[in-house]
């Protein structure tokens, strides 16, 4: 969902990215709250002095879900669990989880702690909101504090909804996966449920200015296809996981892949082995051992006049933990890093160049053994 996006920085090691599509929620937010909501309330403003707490109160709002992502993938690494990013997108967070909970009970901890924080996060706003409204604040920091605990107690329940791949939806697929032992089965009715109410938001959506507003139709929609788009790309990863359960790389690399000398220029490269094999990246390995990895994009950017100039080794990655795993590895395992190191990793035993691994490859292992088990035959 979104890859593209602006990179806010780091917070425990997890990167948080703002996907461009949560612009537009912003946006939303703050005219509805600029234009709708503060003059009704606060009136007698210019429409300046509606804008700015507006964009204050935004603020604050997407700190409350920053916070929720946040809870979630502590819990997540308290429990051993890698997180990669927290990535902000239209309707709340997605915490790039790379590897699913393995037990029950773990899901559970995880999936809970997000939506208890959002209640927390608004009965926090709600003591505000009374406190200033005894005390005579004013009323703006009493009308957002309201808000802000509304929108967070909102937000709290609405992620508590049985759907998958809400944290609801996790909590009850933790449920039933605890008691069946199959997280594909427990998936699959989460998930079916997740669509149901996802399909159930979008009647909602499309009759309720019937009885409500534009505003709820907008709303309801929205979040209606987005539970629905996220229900099914949460079943597909699940069944990704379980294709690649216990496949060791061993399995499924390309074992003694042609090689190069990094001594070559990019020249010979080019015309001894991009033009005329069908590969797109390689080992360079000189005097038997593994000195990096080139591939097809690393040469894109160079002049043509310069290629017999340039060797190899002036391009190529060079050799690092970051380009190479082990033929032992879990298949599962490695997809973060195969994802950083552009889906190519060389394989190593002992020091020595064993194979090499392509996304390519995992797709393919995926694709037989998601065949395989449909069609009832067993897997090879
Ligand atoms: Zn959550």
């Amino acid at each position: 969902m979104g890859r593209g996006g602006i990179t806010l920085g780091s917070i425990y090691g997890i990167k948080i990215i703002l996907d461009y599509s949560w612009f537009i929620i912003f946006a939303i937010i703050i005219f509805i709250l600029s234009f709708s909501l503060f003059p009704q309330l606060i009136p007698g403003f210019g429409a300046s002095t509606y804008i700015v707490i507006g964009i204050i109160t935004s603020i604050f709002f997407f700190s409350s879900v920053l916070a929720h992502e946040l809870v979630h993938s502590i819990i997540a690494k308290m429990n051993g669990i890698n997180v990669e990013s927290i990535t902000l997108i239209i309707f709340g967070g997605i915490s790039r989880i790379t590897e699913e909970p393995r037990t029950p009970g773990v899901e559970f901890k995880i999936s809970i702690a997000g939506p208890l924080s959002s209640i927390v996060l608004g009965a926090i706003f709600f003591s505000i909101f009374f406190v200033a409204s005894r005390v005579n604040l004013g009323l703006f920091i009493v009308v957002p504090a309201l808000w802000l605990g509304y929108i967070n107690v909102a937000l709290g329940l609405f992620n508590l909804l049985p759907g998958f791949p809400l944290d609801g939806g996790r909590v009850f697929r933790s449920a039933i996966w605890y008691f069946t032992g199959s997280l594909r089965r427990s998936t699959a009715i989460a998930s079916a449920v997740g669509k149901g109410i996802a399909y159930t938001m979008i009647i909602i959506g499309i009759v309720g200015p019937l009885f409500f507003g534009l505003i709820s139709l907008l709303w309801f929609v929205l979040l209606g296809w987005y539970l629905l788009r996220a229900a099914e790309a949460g079943y597909e990863q699940v069944l990704y996981h379980e294709a690649l359960e216990k496949v060791k790389v061993s399995e499924i690399m390309t074992e003694n892949p042609v090689v190069v000398d990094p001594r070559l220029s990019i020249a010979d490269m080019v015309s001894g082995y991009f033009m005329r094999l069908h590969y797109i990246g390689y080992p360079a390995v000189e005097n038997g051992g593994a000195k990096g990895l080139i591939t097809i994009d690393m040469i894109r950017d160079i002049p043509r006049d310069q290629w017999p100039i340039i060797r190899v080794s002036d391009v190529m990655r060079p050799l690092s933990p970051d380009i190479v795993t082990n033929p032992d590895a879990q298949v599962f395992d490695i997809l973060p890093k195969l994802s950083r190191a552009d889906g190519r990793l060389l394989v190593m035993k002992d020091g020595q160049l064993v194979g090499i691994i392509t996304a390519a490859d995992i797709r393919r292992a995926i694709v037989r053994r998601l065949h395989l088990e449909e069609t009832g035959r067993p897997a090879a």
